[in-house]
């Protein structure tokens, strides 16, 4: 059975977090001296620090999702939501996660910068969860996945969410453009869960840093006490809130990016030099090809760049390509078709 407190590593149980100025006053105030700032007000604000904890735009985002402001973390990108979640569970040296390869690299990365070990245990040749896999305090499975492109099986999610005693984070950086929806719903019932997703992808921020983790109160509030106290900076604060307010523009560009995937699926599926098109349901579409290095450089030549991702498991000679304007889709299927 999942007990939070015993995964917890025995420094961050016991840790005094960082008191700011802004943490410490409370009330009404209207000359601030102290937090050392300089008084001289700027349009933006930023002679300010910024709320510690983001309260406004999560309020804003949680009315949207439907889940509680306390439920919610907000970091510099998801990027940091791995490394925090990676850095209260597990012990260097001695703990692992879990990976189901191919898929996004940070998971590995943030573990080996915390020198905790990454346990991978491949995807089926479908790009769905094995039968057999580990139970460490920490599996990252990410869902529509990234390379591949494709949903992981939901009931294989929440069987195994219900089984294990350890955290499972699933990355949903990809939600907005499937037809499944979000297993945000599965919180309230699952207190091992953790749900990334992010402003970077469908919402057009990937400049700004903006992710974000949904989890129970508890686990939100030990990665509040481990976070750098001002991790999200107010220009952020301020976009993320103008993105939150033009959600039908955001769903009306994921319509239109969702409508060039499936007319850039069928024109790549006509062109001989490429083996085959994998079903996509994010924004990108991984495809296999002869030689996905002579391709990858012909492309570049032409001055339009993909992610080669042959490296990886099961993914030999697959390019990713994300998906673009219909200009910019025109001109790669263009490209592709010179090189044929
Ligand atoms: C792009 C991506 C992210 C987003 O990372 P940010 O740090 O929020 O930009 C997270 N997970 C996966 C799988 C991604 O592909």
């Amino acid at each position: 059975m999942f007990d939070l407190e015993s995964i917890v590593r025995k420094n961050i149980q016991v840790l005094k977090p960082y008191s700011s100025a802004r943490t410490e006053f409370k009330g009404k105030a209207t000359v601030f001296l102290d937090a050392n700032e300089s008084p001289f007000e700027h349009e933006l604000s930023l002679n300010r620090y910024p709320d510690p904890l983001q309260w406004k735009l999560k309020r804003k985002l949680s009315k949207i999702k439907g889940v509680k402001p306390e439920q919610i973390f907000l970091g510099n990108g998801s990027d940091e939501a791995i490394d925090l979640i990676i850095r209260i569970f597990c012990e260097p040296g001695e703990d692992a996660v879990q990976i189901f390869p191919p898929t996004y690299g940070m998971y590995q990365v943030s573990a080996d910068i915390n020198h905790v070990m990454t346990i991978k245990t491949n995807l089926t040749a479908d790009f769905e969860l094995p039968e057999s896999i580990a139970w460490p305090k920490v599996s990252f499975i990410c869902s529509p996945n990234n390379p591949t492109g494709r949903l992981i099986s939901r009931d294989r999610i929440m069987e195994l969410t219900n089984q294990a005693g350890g955290i499972i984070v699933v990355d949903e950086a990809y939600i907005d453009f499937c037809q499944e929806k979000t297993i945000l719903t599965w919180l309230d019932e699952m207190p091992n869960l953790i749900v990334l997703q992010t402003f970077s992808k469908a919402w057009g921020l990937a400049g700004a840093r903006l992710g974000v983790a949904y989890a129970s109160q508890e686990i939100i509030e030990l990665m509040n006490k481990v976070k750098p106290p001002y991790n999200v900076n107010e220009l952020t604060i301020q976009k993320g809130l103008e993105a939150l307010s033009k959600v039908d523009q955001v769903k009306e560009r994921i319509a239109y990016l969702i409508k060039q995937r499936t007319f850039l699926s069928e024109e790549l599926a006509h062109i001989s030099i490429i083996k085959k098109v994998y079903p996509s349901d994010a924004n990108f579409i991984l495809i296999q090809v002869d030689d996905a290095k002579g391709l990858y450089q012909k492309l570049l030549d032409q001055g339009i760049v993909v992610r080669d991702r042959s490296g990886m498991i099961n993914l030999e000679n697959c390019l990713r390509i994300t998906v673009g304007t219909k200009e910019e889709n025109k001109r790669l299927l263009k490209a592709i078709k010179n090189i044929e």
